[in-house]
């Protein structure tokens, strides 16, 4: 029998790519969506006619109790959130209902209504680590968030390891570091700095603007985290795991690469900063030890700065020339 698995955030970067990866286990598959006034499936565009997509919200505990009731998944995959970290400036409670009290909902609705065995998957943060108490930052690390997302992760892991203890039920978090592809929002500063840099190259703009270009950031390959998240429910019993590639660099340093990919190496004379950008609180340093997600679940991530720095832009530089609608 194919194992059914329950996806939440399944239209964001790590639902597209962790959907493709189920479909490959020949799992059968339900997610999560929201409504919303405009279109957003454009990452699922190519497979949505092979999942089930359940109308629903992690602010809705109706939709919750209502999708696991009718699913019974083998497997859930908690990935929704509000994720950009600037905003949780802008919209703080509405952040911390969905990435916090969302968690509890979704958690309250697999207890009363999924199976006893239902394993689950929570997607928890490297911005829990905020202002970095150790370098590198493991399990063990101590936790200090810089802005509401942050706060808002930890609260949803801390519930996540709560209803664990408190319920025996298996559920585990992955502390993921940044992970980038082609498919990340365009206000993320990785895909930020990949679409500029291609459209500067195709004539199409003359400059980026940027905020603080000195923060640090452990950048990974997404397909490889969401293989991690599966292989972590494939364990006999939970656990938490640190997912990271262990190499870190500076936002400089995207800009600078980005820009070598199109020929050019008078990158500043093309990038501005503007204070718009700058965070109230930033998060300087992070970069992670996985070292025990490689002893647990044989994880050891391949794809690297360099060529993540170039799949993005030799992305957007295809989706420009073809004049693919880009999102
Ligand atoms: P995205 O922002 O690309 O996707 C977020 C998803 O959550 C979207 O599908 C979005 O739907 C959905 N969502 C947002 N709010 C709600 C809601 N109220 N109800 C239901 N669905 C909602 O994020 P990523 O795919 O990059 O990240 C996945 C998870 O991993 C997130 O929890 C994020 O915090 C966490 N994470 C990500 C990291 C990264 O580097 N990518 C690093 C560490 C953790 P819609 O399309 O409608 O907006
Ligand atoms: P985060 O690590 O989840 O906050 O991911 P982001 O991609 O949003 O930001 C990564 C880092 O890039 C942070 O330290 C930001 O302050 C920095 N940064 C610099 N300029 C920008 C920008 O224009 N947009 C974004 N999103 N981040 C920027």
């Amino acid at each position: 029998m194919n194992k059914i698995a329950f996806i939440t955030g399944i239209s964001g970067q790590d639902g597209s790519h962790l959907v493709e990866f189920l479909l490959s286990k020949e799992y059968k598959i339900y997610g999560l969506m929201r409504r919303t006034s405009t279109d957003n499936t454009w990452r699922i565009k190519n497979i949505i006619d092979k999942i089930e997509i359940v109308s629903g919200d992690v602010t809705d505990q109706s939709s919750l109790d209502r999708s696991i009731n009718l699913i019974k998944p083998d497997e859930v995959y908690n990935l929704a959130a509000q994720s950009f970290v600037k905003a949780s400036w802008d919209s703080p409670e509405y952040t911390f209902n969905t990435n916090a009290i969302g968690v509890i909902r979704l958690l309250e609705a697999i207890l009363h209504f999924g199976k006893k065995e239902t394993k689950i998957f929570h997607a928890s943060t490297s911005e829990m680590f905020g202002k970095v108490q150790e370098q590198p930052q493991n399990e063990n690390t101590k936790f200090y968030p810089r802005s509401i997302y942050g706060v808002s992760k930890l609260a949803g892991h801390w519930a996540a390891i709560n209803y664990r203890e408190s319920y025996n039920m298996f559920i585990s978090c992955a502390i993921s570091f940044n992970h980038e592809s082609y498919r990340r929002g365009l206000e993320f500063v990785s895909r930020k700095i990949s679409y500029n840099v291609a459209k500067i190259h195709l004539g199409l703009s003359d400059h980026i603007e940027l905020g603080n270009l000195d923060s640090m950031r452990d950048f990974g390959y997404a397909p490889e985290y969401v293989e991690a998240f599966w292989k972590m429910l494939q364990l006999d019993n939970p656990v938490d795991l640190v997912l990271s590639t262990g190499e870190t660099h500076s936002i400089k340093e995207f800009v600078e690469e980005a820009f070598k990919v199109v020929g050019i190496d008078n990158w500043k004379d093309y990038v501005k900063q503007n204070p718009k950008f700058m965070r109230p609180a930033e998060v300087d340093y992070l970069c992670g030890d996985s070292t025990k997600a490689k002893a647990l679940i044989g994880w050891n991530p391949i794809i690297r700065f360099k060529e993540i720095v170039k799949v993005m832009v030799d992305s957007d530089i295809e989706r420009l020339f073809r004049g693919d609608k880009i999102d």
